[in-house]
């Protein structure tokens, strides 16, 4: 074998044929390093779809640049060489090979990226790390953008990668004449068995080797590897998101933060894990959903609210992290410090909304936005669950959970953890907008339109009880005026009724009682 010029390392979540790490690659002198590490898949207890869908589409992509004639130094999780960690995996692929310069994409999260940073110590070969370019805004560009602003407000951002991407832009004016047609959407959803279904992808042989894996190796982990139905190539992952373009966007954003108890997926893309990881570009789906726009096929409103979530939200997210990161995981303004209840982990809760959520969780490794966050992320605020703990429970339990887009979304966006750096208001809510959202309130044990007692809807007395327990961080937001207004107006007695219920409520949560 000639001797190899570059070790290339490509991740797990960098399954991208124009990754930076492959630029100049030539299949002839340079070597390609993937490995399937315990370290990685342990680090949190992952949910088995997710491990699955990830080490899969690995073991795919090898295929895929095999394809193309490179070669791949490809470590399965069970080879008895495997030396459980990435770092140990490069020194044995590095002692083995001798090449003569290590070349690597940045990793997606600080934890990962720092190991990295630390790889050149042990080795005498130049390791060079690359930018990842697979995102629209670099992390200097955002920091650019950041600095000096009083508050880093999502909507003007978005405004400027809509300038940056001249995605739904007349010039310098936005498609239809509005930045956001956000007022638009947030409609209720009605069953209706004739909506489309998203796609199913039967596992292959190389999917269903790693199915057996992993029910094996982590037989105690969240979920079955039955419900299996992800897509892992590239080829797969741009059908899914086709289908999701034709059958889905032209609804999109009227329903998009509806909730049916039947229906887990509504009209969402089902497509973060393929970009996530690499097998779709971002950048490409947004064009062809502006495509869907120009051509008739799909209506402003749900495609700016689609090309906003990607281009708006997700890039933003990641400043963000790169913004606060290692910081930023301990966030908690709220000094709140309640563990997880149990059925977090089996969704056996009498409150409806909870228990859908989480059991469809359970299921499919994934709920759509407003589960995660105006259910799952609204009640455990409320009840003051440790964000930390919320925030390794939402990296361990979907699919496309990597820290640098979870851990934001969890702690800024849905706890508010960080009092308020990233959004202006926390997002809480009683039992009415759940209500008002999804079919769940006819079907709890609990009566959402009773505000105290026992079979009062818990998240009315919760939501009082945490406005006026963190009054001393909310009360001057200006955003909550009318709402502690509406408090303070309250008599002594009322005040005192939510207090005690929230506080029972509160008690059979810490006594691990069926709530
Ligand atoms: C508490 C909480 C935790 C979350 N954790 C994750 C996570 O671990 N990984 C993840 O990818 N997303 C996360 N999100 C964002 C969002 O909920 C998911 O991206 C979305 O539900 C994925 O499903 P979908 O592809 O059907 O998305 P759709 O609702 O159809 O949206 C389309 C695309 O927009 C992007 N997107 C939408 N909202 C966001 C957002 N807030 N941040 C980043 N990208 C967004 C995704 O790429 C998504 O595929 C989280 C949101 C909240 C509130
Ligand atoms: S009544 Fe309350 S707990 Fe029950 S589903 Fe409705 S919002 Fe959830």
């Amino acid at each position: 074998m000639n001797p190899v010029r570059h070790l290339i390392f490509v991740l797990g979540d960098q399954l991208t044929l124009t990754l930076s790490s492959l630029e100049g690659a030539d299949p002839d002198r340079d070597l390609i390093l993937m490995c399937e590490v315990m370290e990685e898949a342990t680090y949190v207890p992952h949910h088995k779809l997710k491990i699955a869908l990830i080490f899969s589409a690995m073991r795919h992509f090898a295929e895929e640049l095999r394809g193309k004639g490179f070669k791949v130094h490809y470590t399965k999780l069970d080879d008895p060489q495997n030396s459980g960690s990435f770092s140990g995996e490069l020194l044995r692929a590095t002692a083995a090979a001798l090449p003569e310069r290590i070349v690597a994409t940045e990793a997606s999260e600080w934890r990962v990226l720092q190991s990295m940073q630390g790889w050149q110590s042990s080795l005498t070969q130049p390791v060079e790390i690359r930018v990842d370019t697979r995102f629209i805004c670099s992390k200097a560009e955002f920091r650019d953008w950041a600095d000096n602003r009083r508050s880093l407000t999502m909507e003007y951002f978005y405004r400027d990668m809509r300038r940056k991407t001249g995605l739904l832009m007349q010039g310098e004016e936005p498609e239809g004449g509005r930045w956001n047609f956000d007022a638009d959407n947030r409609k209720p959803a009605k069953p209706d068995l004739f909506r489309p279904k998203h796609g199913v992808v039967r596992p292959d042989s190389i999917t269903l080797e790693v199915l057996d894996l992993v029910e094996r190796v982590f037989a105690g982990n969240m979920g079955s590897t039955k419900n299996f139905v992800f897509a892992v190539t590239r080829a797969d992952a741009e059908s899914a998101a086709r289908a999701f373009i034709r059958d889905f966007l032209p609804n999109f954003g009227e329903t998009q933060d509806a909730m049916l108890k039947d229906e887990p997926f509504l009209n969402h893309a089902m497509l973060s894990f393929y970009i996530n990881i690499g097998l779709l570009d971002p950048l490409a789906v947004c064009q062809a959903a502006e495509r869907a726009y120009l051509q008739g096929h799909a209506p402003l409103n749900g495609v700016e609210g689609f090309i906003r979530q990607i281009i708006g939200w997700r890039e933003y997210i990641r400043g963000i992290y790169w913004l606060k990161m290692p910081g930023y995981q301990h966030s908690n303004v709220f000094a709140a410090h309640r563990p997880l209840a149990g059925f977090f982990w089996d969704g056996d809760t009498a409150m409806a909304c909870l228990s859908t959520a989480i059991t469809q969780t359970i299921t499919h490794a994934y709920a759509h936005h407003i589960h995660r966050l105006m259910v799952i992320g609204n009640f455990s605020m409320l009840a003051g669950l440790d964000p930390h703990a919320v925030h390794e429970w939402y990296l361990s339990v979907y699919a496309d959970a990597f820290e640098w887009v979870e851990l934001p979304n969890v702690v800024g966006m849905s706890q508010f953890a960080d009092g308020g750096f990233m959004a202006s208001k926390p997002y809480a809510a009683s039992g009415a907008y759940i209500d008002r959202m999804s079919d769940y309130c006819q079907d709890c044990r609990y009566d959402v339109s009773k505000k105290t007692g026992e079979d009062a809807c818990p998240l009315n007395a919760l939501y009082w009880d945490f406005l006026d327990r963190n009054a001393e961080h909310l009360s001057k937001n200006h955003r909550l005026a009318q709402i502690y207004a509406s408090w303070h107006r309250m008599d002594d007695g009322k005040k005192r009724s939510y207090r005690d219920s929230a506080a029972r409520f509160l008690q059979k949560l810490d006594a691990g009682e069926y709530v």
